[in-house]
């Protein structure tokens, strides 16, 4: 699934490092070229909402139920990055 545009990261690899990016894991490179992605790339949200990053986040700690603290740090995240990187103003 992609939207089509043309990424410095392609989709497939923008959401490999998802949920590093939310645990605050990936490097700092690898940190901006997600961001960027995220803000320039609404599929990827859509089909990886954020339901399924919480699961395959409590999948990784190994918890068997989704804390709601989770789920607002990711929502939190996403919003975060949103707001960061402002309104898409290319392509
Ligand atoms: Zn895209
Ligand atoms: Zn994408």
């Amino acid at each position: 699934m992609s939207c089509g545009k043309h990424h410095d990261l392609d989709c497939g690899a923008a959401l490999d490092h998802l949920y590093e990016f939310l645990d605050g894991e990936t490097a700092p490179t690898d940190h901006d070229q997600i961001a960027q992605h995220l803000q320039e790339c609404g599929p990827c949200l859509q089909e990886y909402d954020v339901e399924r990053i919480v699961k395959a986040l409590v999948a990784r700690s190994c918890c068997e139920v989704a804390p709601a603290q989770l789920r607002s740090k990711v929502l939190a995240e996403l919003v975060s990055v949103r707001i960061r990187m402002g309104p898409a103003d290319r392509g």
